[in-house]
Formats: C-alpha cells, sequence, structure tokens
C-alpha cells in the first residue's frame, strides 16, 4: 500500500457518457501534451478508460455516484466532466480493493519487505531480477520467462515532493543499467501546493482549495497572482508553481481559505482538514503554508503500447514506462488510467505457462549503514539547480555534482547492500540522466522551463531525447 498510487486523491479520467466524447479526451491531452505526446497511444488510452472503469467495478471498487450515475468532477486541462472518483481518496480505496483480490487469489505469490536490486540479463534477453530481503539481508534471485517493471514515480529525486519515501525510479535505474531505452526524462511535473511543514513525504492540497475560494498570499500576507495571469490561483499549474517561486524569495507562501468557515471546510475537503489539524494548522482560523513540489515523471522506459521494451523478456507499466501518451507534460487523473489500460495490454505478451524459479543465495550481507547524506544532498542540488526554473549554467553545475554522487553510491553499494544504498544510487543514476536532459533540451516546453531558452521551439524540438547506456539519441517525434 505504500505508493503514488494509494495517495491520488482526485481520480480517474475516462468518457463514461455524453455529452463527452472520445475525440474531447484525446484532444485534451495531446493539448497539454505540448506536441510531444504520441497521438497513436493517445487514442488507445481513451477508448479503453471506460472499460477499465467498469472493470474496476467489478473487482468491487466502489465509487461516488450521484442518483445512482458514477458523480464525474473536472480537473485542469479536462474539457468536460470525465473524472471518475471516490471521495477524495480514489487512490487508496483501488488499491486496497486490488490488494485484497491479489491476497485471496491462490495462484499469486507475494514477497513483502523485498526490494528488486538489479534485472538479470542473458544474451540480451531479461530472465530475472536480483532482490534483496529486507528483513533477513539474503539475496534472492528470481528468474521468469517475462518481468514486469511497475515500481513507480520517481518524486524523491527533489527535497520537495508529493510522492512517498518508496518513489526512488529504482525500475527506471534498473531498465537504463541494464540496457534499456529511457525517453522523455526532462520532464518532471511539479504541483503548486503541497503542505508546507518541512518533513518529507508531503501531503498533497489538491487545486479543489484554490477552486473553492483559497487565495495563495506571500509572506506579507498580499494575494500576489494579480501580478502573474488573469485567471489568478487558477492559472495553469506551471504558472502558478513559478509564481510561488518568485515570491518564495521573500518568505513563506500560504493559502488563504478562512473565509470559507468550519463547517463547509470540514464537510467539503474532510481529508485535507483532518491532514492540516495534525499538524496544528486550522484551515478555519489559519493559513496554510504551501510550497510546489515534484509530482510527476512524465519520462521513464520506453514502451509500446503492450509495455514491450527493447530488452526482449523486459515489460515495465505504470509511471516508470514511459508510453508517449503524456509528452512534456500530463493531464490530471490520465495517470491511473495509463497504469489500467496499458497493464492490461501487457498481459497479453506474458507467457501464463512461461517458467519461474527462484534461487536463495548463500552470502548474508549484514545492514548497518542507515546514511541518508548522499541523498539528502541529491534531492537539495535537483530541487535548486533541475527544479521548476532552469538555466543551463546551474544544471550543468548540479550535473558535475551528480556525477560524483552517482560514483560514490555506486562504491557505497559494492561495500553494503541495504534498501538505503540501492535507492541512493538509483536517485543518483536517474538524477544524473534528467540533468543531461535537461541540459540538451535547449527551449522551453510544458514542464521543462529553461530561463536561458523560454520559448517553444517547434522547428527544432519536436523530438525526444533517449538515453541508451551512456549514448543520447535525439529521436524524431512522430
Ligand atoms: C499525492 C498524489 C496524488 C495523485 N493523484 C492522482 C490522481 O488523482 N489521478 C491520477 O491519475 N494520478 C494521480 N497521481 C499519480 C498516480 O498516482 C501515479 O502516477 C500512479 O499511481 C503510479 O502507479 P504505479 O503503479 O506506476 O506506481 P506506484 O503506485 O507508486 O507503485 C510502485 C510500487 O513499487 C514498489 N517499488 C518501488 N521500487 C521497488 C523495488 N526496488 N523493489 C520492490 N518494489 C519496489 C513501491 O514500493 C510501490 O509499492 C497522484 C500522485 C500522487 C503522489
Amino acid at each position: 500500500m505504500d505508493s503514488n498510487s494509494s495517495l491520488a486523491q482526485g481520480g480517474i479520467a475516462a468518457v463514461m457518457r455524453p455529452p463527452d466524447t472520445y475525440e474531447k479526451h484525446i484532444n485534451d491531452t495531446l493539448k497539454v501534451g505540448q506536441g510531444l505526446s504520441d497521438r497513436k497511444t493517445v487514442e488507445i488510452l481513451v477508448r479503453h478508460g471506460p472499460e477499465q472503469i467498469n472493470w474496476l467495478m467489478e473487482q468491487g471498487v466502489d465509487f461516488s455516484k450521484h442518483n445512482g450515475m458514477l458523480d464525474l468532477t473536472r480537473e485542469g486541462g479536462h474539457s468536460s466532466r470525465r473524472v471518475v472518483h471516490a471521495g477524495d481518496i480514489t487512490g487508496f480505496e483501488v488499491q486496497k480493493q486490488l490488494v485484497e483480490n491479489v491476497k485471496n487469489n491462490a495462484n499469486i505469490k507475494i514477497y513483502e519487505e523485498t526490494t528488486a536490486i538489479d534485472l538479470i540479463t542473458s544474451e540480451d534477453k531479461c530472465v530475472g531480477i536480483k532482490a534483496l530481503d529486507n528483513n533477513t539481508s539474503e539475496i534472492i534471485e528470481f528468474y521468469a520467462d517475462t518481468v514486469v517493471l511497475a515500481t513507480g514515480g520517481a518524486g524523491q529525486l527533489y527535497s520537495k515532493t508529493s510522492n512517498p519515501l518508496v518513489a526512488t525510479c529504482d525500475g527506471v535505474a534498473m531498465a537504463w543499467r541494464a540496457g534499456a531505452i529511457l525517453r522523455d526524462l526532462e520532464f518532471v511535473q511539479f504541483h503548486p501546493s503541497i503542505l508546507d511543514h518541512g518533513e518529507s513525504p508531503y501531503f498533497l492540497i489538491s487545486e479543489a482549495v484554490r477552486g473553492e475560494g483559497g487565495v495563495l498570499v506571500n509572506s506579507e500576507k498580499e494575494a500576489f497572482m494579480t501580478r502573474y495571469h488573469p485567471m489568478l490561483d487558477l492559472a495553469p499549474r506551471d504558472v502558478v508553481s513559478r509564481a510561488i517561486v518568485e515570491e518564495q524569495k521573500k518568505g513563506q507562501v500560504y493559502i488563504d481559505i478562512r473565509d470559507q468557515g468550519k463547517e463547509f471546510l470540514t464537510k467539503r475537503f474532510a481529508g485535507i482538514y483532518a491532514a492540516c489539524l495534525e499538524r496544528g494548522i486550522k484551515m478555519d482560523e489559519d493559513l496554510i503554508p504551501i510550497s510546489p513540489a515534484a509530482h510527476y515523471f512524465c519520462g521513464g522506459v520506453k514502451t509500446n503500447e503492450y509495455g514491450e521494451t527493447n530488452i526482449s523478456g523486459l515489460l515495465v507499466i505504470g509511471e516508470s514506462a514511459c508510453t508517449g501518451v503524456h509528452g512534456a507534460n500530463r493531464m490530471a487523473s490520465n495517470s491511473l488510467l495509463e497504469c489500467l489500460v496499458f497493464s492490461d495490454m501487457a498481459v497479453s505478451k506474458i507467457n501464463d505457462r512461461g517458467d519461474f524459479s527462484e534461487r536463495i543465495s548463500t552470502g548474508k550481507i549484514s545492514d548497518t549503514q542507515k546514511t541518508n547524506d548522499y541523498k539528502k544532498n541529491l534531492q537539495n542540488i535537483m530541487w535548486k539547480h533541475v527544479g521548476i526554473n532552469r538555466n543551463i549554467w546551474d544544471i550543468h553545475y548540479a550535473r558535475e555534482e551528480l556525477d560524483q554522487i552517482y560514483a560514490e553510491t555506486q562504491e557505497r553499494l559494492e561495500e553494503n547492500i541495504t534498501v538505503q544504498n540501492i535507492e541512493a544510487r538509483n536517485l543518483a543514476c536517474v538524477a544524473r540522466l534528467v540533468a543531461h536532459a535537461a541540459s540538451i533540451r535547449t527551449e522551453s516546453r510544458g514542464t521543462h522551463m529553461l530561463t536561458d531558452y523560454p520559448v517553444r521551439n517547434d522547428e527544432y524540438w519536436l523530438k525526444h531525447i533517449e538515453f541508451k547506456k551512456e549514448k543520447v539519441t535525439l529521436a524524431d517525434h512522430k
């Protein structure tokens, strides 16, 4: 249950009834992707949406209803009401139900507290995975005809993130080491508002709070969005995030929604009200301290619509994959849909009569090193130099620092295989690549804002940056 999925608040986008249409959902997604989404995969995503929602309901997920019909809400970028949700805890409800069903399926063996370290390859084919038993510190080798990576996002690359501690891009790093192609890594989406209480993981303050009258104010209590955008507090996410970063130079930024009163706030925002209260903040009496934070990793391991990669036997699904649907930016509530649609399609590529075996190595490795220094240092470098507003000079500085950290984390892992050391090496590996990609894309598009090149350049940059080990390729967008 410790995952990005269980934290999803808003919901899952799908065209469930008129007046919404597939064309509208496709066009909205392409627009947000700013010229780099793949039309074919977007069409598959959208057209398979309704059947995935119906499948979840068959699995027992209880979505919110209104007059006996699914209650559809609307979010940023969507031109219709199409977000299916379970209150404001959609991800938790979906994952709770699916986990329960998996546990009740006798054919599925679950290894909890087991950390995948690396893929096992043989003659360019992926044949298994090496993992650490977190409790006994034993190394287990799993062999299988097909390996599916579903290790989620990369929010922990940054000191401020809405993602949980497990979002350390392990699968992306593992796949890269095995020779898989990674794509679109420069596109990291930042959410304008997490509860800025100084400890990771941070709690998300939904856009709906501003939608219901919440106003952004700076340390001088000035409602500053009047100076940034005609849509004020509901301007596009990237505009709001950049405005907040600018105002943070003067001090803490807050959301003020006190005017709405306790009765309304406790009813409309039960989850958020409780989370704030836990930290001593009363939404009806106090200002809510907020900050932008890393939220979603648009890039990842390049796959086709079946989750297949350039490595035979290796499939990747979910946030670790780059299926091409998001392009330069992700539309709200499209990511859970992406997880559902493309994992379902991947099933058709898995040989259900395939072999599976496990081998436990005799060597035990002690877990003594608990240091988080590398991680913190890296997160601060990424936040400061490869964050919301980037510039070439800063990114080059970050690249040098990150190369050094990567070398040190590799050495550390060789000395001692622990969960912390595995994650630190993976974060350093992907941080280097994100910074490298950001230094190559000399334009601003979607989530990638380069202050030296503030304009989108379609003449040259309808391209994807791809990494295969240390080799970088610019692939034309088709
Ligand atoms: C606060 C928040 C709100 C969001 N709201 C929405 C929303 O409303 N709608 C929407 O569509 N999307 C939303 N998203 C995005 C969406 O939740 C994610 O993109 C999606 O859930 C990713 O699913 P996943 O299965 O790829 O990864 P996850 O759900 O993160 O699962 C990955 C799993 O892999 C495990 N893992 C990682 N590394 C290893 C390893 N080395 N060995 C073994 N296991 C490992 C992790 O522990 C975790 O359990 C939100 C995200 C966040 C953080």
